[in-house]
Protein backbone atom coordinates (compact mmCIF):
# COMPACT_ATOMS: atom_id res chain seq x y z
CA UNK A 1 0.00 0.00 0.00
CA UNK A 2 1.30 3.48 -1.11
CA UNK A 3 0.87 5.25 2.98
CA UNK A 4 0.84 8.80 0.81
CA UNK A 5 -1.91 7.97 -1.71
CA UNK A 6 -4.10 6.05 0.99
CA UNK A 7 -3.70 9.09 3.83
CA UNK A 8 -4.46 11.76 0.82
CA UNK A 9 -7.73 10.31 -0.33
CA UNK A 10 -8.39 9.89 3.26
CA UNK A 11 -8.08 13.49 3.90
CA UNK A 12 -9.26 14.57 0.76
CA UNK A 13 -12.71 13.24 1.64
CA UNK A 14 -12.50 14.64 5.16
CA UNK A 15 -12.23 18.08 3.55
CA UNK A 16 -15.14 17.09 1.21
CA UNK A 17 -17.51 15.54 3.76
CA UNK A 18 -16.24 15.57 7.83
CA UNK A 19 -19.44 16.63 10.29
CA UNK A 20 -19.67 20.09 10.69
CA UNK A 21 -19.04 19.89 14.27
CA UNK A 22 -18.24 23.10 16.40
CA UNK A 23 -14.53 22.01 17.92
CA UNK A 24 -13.03 20.88 14.83
CA UNK A 25 -13.79 24.51 13.60
CA UNK A 26 -10.02 26.30 13.40
CA UNK A 27 -11.15 29.16 16.06
CA UNK A 28 -11.85 26.77 18.80
CA UNK A 29 -9.58 27.23 21.73
CA UNK A 30 -7.52 24.40 22.88
CA UNK A 31 -9.88 24.42 26.04
CA UNK A 32 -12.96 23.90 23.92
CA UNK A 33 -10.93 20.65 22.10
CA UNK A 34 -10.00 19.22 25.61
CA UNK A 35 -13.50 19.84 26.89
CA UNK A 36 -14.90 17.85 23.71
CA UNK A 37 -12.07 14.96 24.52
CA UNK A 38 -13.56 14.31 27.66
CA UNK A 39 -17.12 14.18 26.87
CA UNK A 40 -16.26 11.81 23.95
CA UNK A 41 -14.55 9.51 25.83
CA UNK A 42 -17.57 7.40 26.57
CA UNK A 43 -20.64 9.58 24.85
CA UNK A 44 -21.66 9.82 21.47
CA UNK A 45 -21.43 13.06 19.23
CA UNK A 46 -25.45 13.71 19.30
CA UNK A 47 -25.54 13.64 22.93
CA UNK A 48 -22.04 15.89 23.62
CA UNK A 49 -22.86 18.79 20.86
CA UNK A 50 -25.57 20.65 23.32
CA UNK A 51 -23.51 19.95 26.17
CA UNK A 52 -20.55 21.15 24.57
CA UNK A 53 -21.95 24.22 23.44
CA UNK A 54 -23.99 24.92 26.84
CA UNK A 55 -20.34 24.36 28.12
CA UNK A 56 -18.37 26.72 26.60
CA UNK A 57 -20.99 29.53 26.72
CA UNK A 58 -20.91 29.31 30.31
CA UNK A 59 -17.49 28.50 31.00
CA UNK A 60 -15.14 29.53 27.59
CA UNK A 61 -12.15 29.52 29.55
CA UNK A 62 -10.67 26.74 32.15
CA UNK A 63 -10.36 29.53 35.34
CA UNK A 64 -14.58 30.20 34.68
CA UNK A 65 -15.09 26.54 35.36
CA UNK A 66 -12.57 26.27 38.07
CA UNK A 67 -14.68 29.42 39.67
CA UNK A 68 -17.68 26.96 39.83
CA UNK A 69 -18.66 24.39 42.55
CA UNK A 70 -17.79 21.11 41.55
CA UNK A 71 -21.54 20.45 42.06
CA UNK A 72 -22.11 22.70 39.21
CA UNK A 73 -19.82 20.75 36.99
CA UNK A 74 -21.90 17.44 37.74
CA UNK A 75 -25.40 19.06 37.40
CA UNK A 76 -24.15 20.53 34.08
CA UNK A 77 -23.20 17.40 32.83
CA UNK A 78 -26.70 15.74 32.86
CA UNK A 79 -26.78 12.63 31.12
CA UNK A 80 -23.27 12.41 29.80
CA UNK A 81 -22.95 9.69 31.59
CA UNK A 82 -20.16 8.64 33.70
CA UNK A 83 -20.43 11.58 35.72
CA UNK A 84 -16.87 11.26 37.75
CA UNK A 85 -15.90 12.98 34.45
CA UNK A 86 -17.32 15.99 35.17
CA UNK A 87 -15.51 16.31 38.46
CA UNK A 88 -12.43 15.40 36.93
CA UNK A 89 -12.92 18.20 34.04
CA UNK A 90 -13.66 20.89 37.37
CA UNK A 91 -10.29 19.51 38.70
CA UNK A 92 -8.31 19.50 36.05
CA UNK A 93 -9.65 23.00 34.82
CA UNK A 94 -8.29 24.24 38.66
CA UNK A 95 -4.88 23.22 37.97
CA UNK A 96 -4.82 24.85 34.58
CA UNK A 97 -5.64 27.59 35.95
CA UNK A 98 -3.70 27.74 39.23
CA UNK A 99 -0.19 26.12 37.54
CA UNK A 100 -0.56 27.04 34.09
CA UNK A 101 -1.76 30.34 34.30
CA UNK A 102 -5.22 29.92 32.34
CA UNK A 103 -3.49 27.69 29.40
CA UNK A 104 -4.01 24.49 28.50
CA UNK A 105 -0.45 22.73 28.12
CA UNK A 106 0.62 21.93 25.30
CA UNK A 107 2.62 19.11 25.61
CA UNK A 108 1.70 15.44 26.17
CA UNK A 109 3.86 15.08 29.17
CA UNK A 110 2.46 18.13 30.83
CA UNK A 111 -0.89 17.14 30.04
CA UNK A 112 -0.72 13.85 31.53
CA UNK A 113 -0.39 15.29 34.83
CA UNK A 114 -3.68 16.84 34.90
CA UNK A 115 -6.85 15.08 36.28
CA UNK A 116 -8.94 12.44 34.16
CA UNK A 117 -6.50 12.89 31.36
CA UNK A 118 -4.73 9.86 29.93
CA UNK A 119 -2.37 8.96 26.73
CA UNK A 120 -5.38 9.24 25.00
CA UNK A 121 -6.79 12.20 25.61
CA UNK A 122 -3.43 14.14 25.94
CA UNK A 123 -2.50 12.62 22.43
CA UNK A 124 -5.61 14.24 21.13
CA UNK A 125 -5.61 17.54 22.46
CA UNK A 126 -1.91 17.72 21.33
CA UNK A 127 -2.20 17.17 18.15
CA UNK A 128 -6.07 18.58 17.66
CA UNK A 129 -5.60 22.15 19.79
CA UNK A 130 -1.66 22.13 18.87
CA UNK A 131 -1.16 20.71 15.80
CA UNK A 132 1.78 18.34 17.27
CA UNK A 133 1.78 14.83 15.04
CA UNK A 134 0.97 12.33 17.21
CA UNK A 135 -0.86 8.74 16.43
CA UNK A 136 -4.76 9.26 18.13
CA UNK A 137 -6.32 5.89 18.12
CA UNK A 138 -9.87 5.52 19.45
CA UNK A 139 -12.27 2.67 18.72
CA UNK A 140 -13.37 3.72 15.42
CA UNK A 141 -9.87 4.13 13.81
CA UNK A 142 -8.91 0.95 15.57
CA UNK A 143 -11.52 -0.84 13.08
CA UNK A 144 -10.52 1.14 10.19
CA UNK A 145 -6.82 -0.24 10.91
CA UNK A 146 -8.03 -3.70 11.56
CA UNK A 147 -10.31 -3.85 8.24
CA UNK A 148 -7.90 -1.59 5.69
CA UNK A 149 -4.22 -2.72 6.86
CA UNK A 150 -5.08 -6.11 8.57
CA UNK A 151 -7.94 -7.79 6.88
CA UNK A 152 -9.55 -8.67 9.66
CA UNK A 153 -13.36 -8.12 10.25
CA UNK A 154 -12.57 -6.41 13.44
CA UNK A 155 -10.46 -5.14 15.85
CA UNK A 156 -9.38 -7.07 18.85
CA UNK A 157 -8.63 -5.56 21.97
CA UNK A 158 -6.44 -2.28 22.37
CA UNK A 159 -2.67 -2.91 22.02
CA UNK A 160 0.31 -1.14 22.19
CA UNK A 161 0.82 -2.15 18.12
CA UNK A 162 -2.42 0.12 17.36
CA UNK A 163 -0.30 2.88 17.92
CA UNK A 164 2.95 1.40 15.69
CA UNK A 165 0.26 0.70 13.20
CA UNK A 166 -1.19 4.73 12.83
CA UNK A 167 2.14 5.75 13.56
CA UNK A 168 3.29 3.83 10.45
CA UNK A 169 0.81 5.47 8.25
CA UNK A 170 0.93 9.13 9.81
CA UNK A 171 1.95 11.56 7.31
CA UNK A 172 5.06 13.21 8.41
CA UNK A 173 3.67 16.64 8.12
CA UNK A 174 1.83 17.71 11.00
CA UNK A 175 -1.14 19.22 10.05
CA UNK A 176 -2.00 16.47 7.41
CA UNK A 177 -0.75 13.74 10.19
CA UNK A 178 -3.41 15.76 12.68
CA UNK A 179 -6.23 15.69 9.58
CA UNK A 180 -5.93 12.17 9.43
CA UNK A 181 -6.06 11.25 12.54
CA UNK A 182 -9.46 12.80 12.63
CA UNK A 183 -10.17 11.37 9.21
CA UNK A 184 -9.69 7.37 10.39
CA UNK A 185 -11.94 8.54 13.48
CA UNK A 186 -14.34 10.16 11.39
CA UNK A 187 -14.67 7.41 8.44
CA UNK A 188 -14.72 4.53 11.27
CA UNK A 189 -17.63 6.45 12.92
CA UNK A 190 -19.73 7.35 9.20
CA UNK A 191 -18.62 5.05 6.56
CA UNK A 192 -16.71 1.54 8.37
CA UNK A 193 -19.00 1.02 10.86
CA UNK A 194 -19.05 -2.01 12.75
CA UNK A 195 -22.21 -3.46 11.65
CA UNK A 196 -23.16 -2.13 8.14
CA UNK A 197 -19.00 -0.40 6.13
CA UNK A 198 -20.55 1.58 3.52
CA UNK A 199 -17.49 0.31 1.14
CA UNK A 200 -19.45 1.93 -2.14
CA UNK A 201 -18.69 5.33 -0.59
CA UNK A 202 -15.33 4.34 1.41
CA UNK A 203 -12.44 6.81 0.15
CA UNK A 204 -9.87 4.43 0.52
CA UNK A 205 -11.91 1.05 -0.43
CA UNK A 206 -9.30 0.75 -3.15
CA UNK A 207 -6.30 -0.52 -0.50
CA UNK A 208 -8.46 -2.01 1.77
CA UNK A 209 -7.65 -5.69 2.49
CA UNK A 210 -10.63 -7.16 4.17
CA UNK A 211 -12.66 -5.78 1.07
CA UNK A 212 -10.10 -7.43 -1.45
CA UNK A 213 -10.41 -10.58 0.31
CA UNK A 214 -13.65 -10.79 0.28
CA UNK A 215 -15.03 -9.81 3.63
CA UNK A 216 -14.03 -13.06 5.69
CA UNK A 217 -15.53 -13.78 8.47
CA UNK A 218 -12.14 -13.86 10.99
CA UNK A 219 -13.01 -11.16 13.47
CA UNK A 220 -10.86 -11.47 17.13
CA UNK A 221 -12.98 -13.71 19.54
CA UNK A 222 -15.83 -11.48 20.84
CA UNK A 223 -15.10 -9.67 24.18
CA UNK A 224 -17.43 -10.83 26.72
CA UNK A 225 -20.60 -8.84 26.80
CA UNK A 226 -21.07 -6.27 28.82
CA UNK A 227 -23.73 -6.75 32.02
CA UNK A 228 -26.78 -5.32 31.43
CA UNK A 229 -27.72 -1.91 32.68
CA UNK A 230 -31.19 -2.57 33.13
CA UNK A 231 -31.20 -3.32 37.07
CA UNK A 232 -27.42 -2.46 37.40
CA UNK A 233 -25.80 -0.80 40.35
CA UNK A 234 -25.11 1.79 37.57
CA UNK A 235 -28.77 2.16 36.69
CA UNK A 236 -29.37 3.08 40.06
CA UNK A 237 -26.20 5.47 40.68
CA UNK A 238 -27.87 7.49 37.29
CA UNK A 239 -31.01 7.59 39.34
CA UNK A 240 -29.53 9.40 42.94
CA UNK A 241 -27.29 11.29 40.64
CA UNK A 242 -30.83 12.67 38.46
CA UNK A 243 -32.76 13.08 41.92
CA UNK A 244 -29.48 15.34 42.51
CA UNK A 245 -29.27 17.13 40.16
CA UNK A 246 -32.82 18.21 39.78
CA UNK A 247 -32.98 19.34 43.34
CA UNK A 248 -31.60 22.57 44.47
CA UNK A 249 -31.67 21.58 48.34
CA UNK A 250 -30.19 18.39 50.03
CA UNK A 251 -32.18 15.60 49.37
CA UNK A 252 -33.18 13.32 52.53
CA UNK A 253 -30.87 10.45 52.49
CA UNK A 254 -34.07 8.06 52.54
CA UNK A 255 -35.50 10.08 49.45
CA UNK A 256 -32.13 9.35 47.57
CA UNK A 257 -31.84 5.23 48.51
CA UNK A 258 -35.72 5.29 47.57
CA UNK A 259 -34.63 6.72 43.90
CA UNK A 260 -31.85 4.43 43.09
CA UNK A 261 -34.58 1.50 42.69
CA UNK A 262 -37.45 3.71 41.82
CA UNK A 263 -39.30 1.82 38.47
CA UNK A 264 -36.69 -1.14 38.89
CA UNK A 265 -38.71 -4.48 37.86
CA UNK A 266 -39.64 -6.78 40.54
CA UNK A 267 -39.84 -10.76 39.87
CA UNK A 268 -41.85 -11.47 37.10
CA UNK A 269 -44.53 -13.68 37.37
CA UNK A 270 -42.33 -16.78 36.31
CA UNK A 271 -40.06 -15.98 38.95
CA UNK A 272 -37.25 -14.03 37.10
CA UNK A 273 -35.36 -11.80 38.96
CA UNK A 274 -32.34 -11.92 37.08
CA UNK A 275 -32.19 -8.06 36.53
CA UNK A 276 -34.54 -6.96 39.83
CA UNK A 277 -31.99 -5.21 42.36
CA UNK A 278 -31.07 -6.87 45.53
CA UNK A 279 -31.76 -5.10 48.63
CA UNK A 280 -28.28 -3.60 49.16
CA UNK A 281 -28.41 -2.17 45.66
CA UNK A 282 -29.22 1.34 47.05
CA UNK A 283 -26.77 1.92 49.85
CA UNK A 284 -24.04 0.21 47.47
CA UNK A 285 -24.85 3.00 44.94
CA UNK A 286 -25.35 5.60 47.18
CA UNK A 287 -21.79 4.90 49.53
CA UNK A 288 -20.33 4.31 45.54
CA UNK A 289 -21.41 7.96 44.80
CA UNK A 290 -20.16 9.58 47.88
CA UNK A 291 -16.91 7.28 47.52
CA UNK A 292 -16.12 9.04 43.59
CA UNK A 293 -16.75 12.50 45.57
CA UNK A 294 -19.80 12.63 43.16
CA UNK A 295 -22.33 13.10 46.35
CA UNK A 296 -22.03 14.84 49.57
CA UNK A 297 -23.88 13.81 53.07
CA UNK A 298 -24.45 16.20 55.56
CA UNK A 299 -27.05 15.76 58.76
CA UNK A 300 -28.70 12.83 56.80
CA UNK A 301 -29.11 14.75 53.39
CA UNK A 302 -27.69 14.00 49.79
CA UNK A 303 -26.06 17.16 47.52
CA UNK A 304 -24.01 17.47 44.75
CA UNK A 305 -20.33 18.63 45.73
S1 LIG B 1 -13.66 -0.58 2.09
FE1 LIG B 1 -15.29 -1.01 3.53
S2 LIG B 1 -14.38 -2.28 5.12
FE2 LIG B 1 -12.69 -1.34 3.99
S3 LIG B 1 -12.18 0.52 5.13
FE3 LIG B 1 -13.68 1.11 3.57
S4 LIG B 1 -15.70 0.93 4.57
FE4 LIG B 1 -14.20 -0.16 5.82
Amino acid sequence: MDHDEFSGALNDWFARSARDLPWRKPDTTAWGVLVSEFMLQQTQVDRVLPRWLEWMDRWPTPSALAGAEPGDAVRAWGRLGYPRRALWLHRAATQIAQEHNDQVPTSVETLLGLTGIGPYTARAVAAFAFGDRHPVVDTNTRRVLARALHGRAAAGMPAPGDLDDMEAILPRDPDRAAVFNAAAMELGAVVCTARAPGCDVCPVAAWCEWRGAGYPDNAPTKRPKQARFEGSDRQARGRIMALLRASKDPVPLSAALAAAIEDSPRATRNGDISNAPDAEQPRRAYDSLIADGLVIEFEGAARLP
